[in-house]
């Protein structure tokens, strides 16, 4: 069976496979905002009665991602997503202390692309995607020799392209021991629908997440800023978010992102397994269907489940060789599916995208990526009409050859 508008959610497209590009809003969190956007009108810096009642709304969402984050309250900066929080994390690091900056080569280009400005050093994953955690040793260890000192690690905590989830802990560990003036971020962005942040991220300085990952309105995320974190704003001028981010607050979107943050967390693991589960029944009806789909980061022949026990449950990556992307997608769109493939197109030409380059997948299959993305609404029609949609137009591509 389709699944033709089979979830709580009215948009237009019989099945919606692109969770981890963006959510579906809860309807609770588009309740929650209205008000916001059409009965008040006050500025959260303001000292009068309509000024107070916005702030006091921010911060009730302020406590809400605190307590989901393991922060406290004031450790909590809204900021307008997650570009954003990565950004004043990277940059905000070296414009305030200077130094060296670090992240996991499958980094998002939130992260990657500011470290790469500021002259930083990737750090290789396996074919897993798993950060080496030796090689960010040795790094450490390399740069501190030359009297280099590193003033922050990046590493996210799961990645939005394959699902990988990073050993933070170790990561940590490795850096309290051998880069002591460094601040660790994580960009939690895509773990925050799925994964024990508060715990996973306990020992971090800096953690960046985004509303519209999780079931809130896009434009609005936060990073968390550890007490006596230097870290440099971004935007001054008003002094908001305690001098951390200038600007008025976006006062509706914050609400939404609390109340989504409430949801999600309450309903986390539930949904993990749910969707583990659907995203499981996916990958083996692509590998049943498609002949000589590779399902990224396994091995061929071996077993998927330990691999899979390190990815986010949302998200199925897969590379079909003998077939482009871009072709593959437009066939699914207009059998009704929206998915993604996650390469990006620099300097005219398309280019694999950087994660799946540095885990070691060859070129040519890194062209045939295809990334279906689950989340809170996906159903067991979406994957069926995934799997009914996925073979044939792989055979048609392949024919016109
Ligand atoms: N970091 C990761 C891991 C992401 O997946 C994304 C969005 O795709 C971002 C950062 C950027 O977040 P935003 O879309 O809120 O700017």
């Amino acid at each position: 069976m389709r699944g033709l508008w089979s979830g709580p959610y009215p948009w237009s497209v019989p099945a919606y496979l692109d969770h981890a590009a963006s959510t579906p809003v809860r309807p609770e969190a588009v309740d929650a905002m209205l008000p916001w956007l059409r009965d008040h009108p006050g500025n959260p810096s303001g000292a009068h009665p309509a000024a107070r009642r916005a702030r006091k709304a921010i911060d009730e969402a302020r406590d809400v991602l605190a307590a989901r984050l393991g922060a406290h309250p004031h450790e909590v900066v809204f900021t307008s997503g997650g570009t954003e929080a990565d950004n004043l994390a990277v940059l905000g690091r070296h414009d305030a202390v200077g130094g060296l900056v670090v992240c996991g080569a499958t980094e998002h280009h939130a992260v990657l692309d500011p470290v790469l400005a500021r002259g930083g050093r990737t750090v290789p994953v396996d074919a897993a995607g798993v950060v080496d955690v030796t090689a960010l040793a040795d790094l450490l260890d390399e740069a501190g020799g030359a009297g280099e000192a590193v003033r922050l690690v990046s590493v996210m905590l799961a990645n939005n392209e394959v699902g990988t989830v990073q050993p933070l802990a170790e990561v940590v560990e490795v850096v309290r021991d051998r880069a002591p003036d460094a601040l660790v971020h994580t960009d939690a962005v895509q773990a925050f629908a799925w994964l024990d942040v508060a715990g996973l991220a306990a020992g971090v300085d800096l953690i960046s997440v985004s509303a519209h990952k999780f079931g809130g309105p896009k434009g609005v995320g936060a990073l968390v800023v550890r007490d006596g974190a230097r870290l440099a704003p971004r935007a001054v001028g008003g002094g908001q978010e305690g001098g951390r981010r200038g600007g008025t607050p976006n006062v509706a979107g914050i609400v939404g992102m609390g109340v989504a943050a409430e949801l999600a967390g309450a309903g986390r693991a539930e949904a993990a397994v749910r969707v583990a589960a659907l995203r499981d029944r996916l990958l083996a009806g692509l590998v049943d269907a498609v002949p000589g789909v590779v399902e990224t980061g396994v091995a061929p022949g071996t077993d998927p489940a330990p691999a899979r026990a390190g990815r986010l449950p949302g998200i199925a990556h897969v590379c079909i060789p003998d077939v482009e992307s871009e072709a593959l997608l437009f066939l699914l769109e207009r059998a009704g599916i929206d998915a993604s493939a996650a390469s990006s197109c620099s300097s005219g030409a398309m280019e694999p995208s950087h994660v799946l380059a540095a885990m070691g997948v060859p070129r040519d299959l890194a062209f045939g990526s295809l990334r279906l993305s689950l989340g809170h609404a996906s159903t067991a029609g979406d994957v069926e009409a995934a799997l009914a949609a996925v073979p044939p137009a792989v055979a048609q591509l392949r024919a016109h050859r």
